[in-house]
């Protein structure tokens, strides 16, 4: 079982993995956005960071919750009120127990995604992080590491697809042969959930 504890190491080992691979994140945005992606996540990851830190949030639902609400608040760029909206939907789906499954997070992390494509209207195939979170997400419910590997998947799939929502959208064919930045920092977020488990 899952506890608030290990909802805390996931997002801080998130926080981590998100300040190390900031500049990759920045130069993939670069290619199709506007290069702020690795700033963007690393603002709103320390904001997650510092705002654990008091420990006040102890349950699975509440620290996803107050983690959603930071990256919602923190981040200017489309990626912190999609990803604050997965975080803070996954955690109410969880209610208030002091411990999850695995399967209860997946099912918890499905509505989660479900609020992601109902605020940013993109589905499966549009080039964006929906394309690493729908099949980690999927995956989760065989284990933490089929997740990472569903993500990691998901994410370089996007590499031939043409970007149909987000500001890689406006890029049209050109936005073609470049790996979402989007997808890429998703898949970032499970390795961390992987990794976290494996503790
Ligand atoms: P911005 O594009 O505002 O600068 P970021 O660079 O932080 O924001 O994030 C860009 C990423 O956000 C994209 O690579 C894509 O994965 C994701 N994204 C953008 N628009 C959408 C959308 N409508 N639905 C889902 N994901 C989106
Ligand atoms: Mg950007
Ligand atoms: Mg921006």
């Amino acid at each position: 079982m899952l506890d608030g504890d290990f909802f805390r190491r996931w997002l801080t080992t998130a926080a981590a993995t998100v300040d190390r691979e900031a500049d990759r994140l920045t130069e993939l945005d670069s290619a199709i956005g506007d290069a702020d992606h690795g700033a963007n996540l690393r603002r709103g990851f320390a904001a997650v960071t510092e705002a654990l830190a008091p420990r006040d949030a102890d349950h699975p639902g509440a620290v996803l919750v107050l983690a959603g609400r930071q990256l919602i608040s923190k981040v200017g760029g489309a990626s912190g009120p999609l990803y604050g909206t997965l975080l803070r939907t996954t955690g109410k789906a969880l209610g208030d127990g002091a411990e999850v499954s695995r399967e209860e997070l997946a099912q918890a992390l499905r509505a989660g995604v479900d609020a992601v494509t109902k605020l940013g209207g993109a589905t499966p195939g549009d080039k964006t992080m929906v394309d690493a979170l729908v099949p980690a997400v999927d995956a989760l419910s065989t284990s933490f590491d089929a997740a990472r590997d569903a993500a990691e998947q998901g994410a370089e799939a996007t590499i031939p697809l043409q970007a149909r929502k987000g500001r890689a959208s406006y890029l049209g064919e050109r936005s073609i042969g470049h790996q979402d930045p989007g997808a890429t920092s998703s898949a970032l977020l499970f390795a961390a959930l992987a990794e976290t488990a494996e503790a």
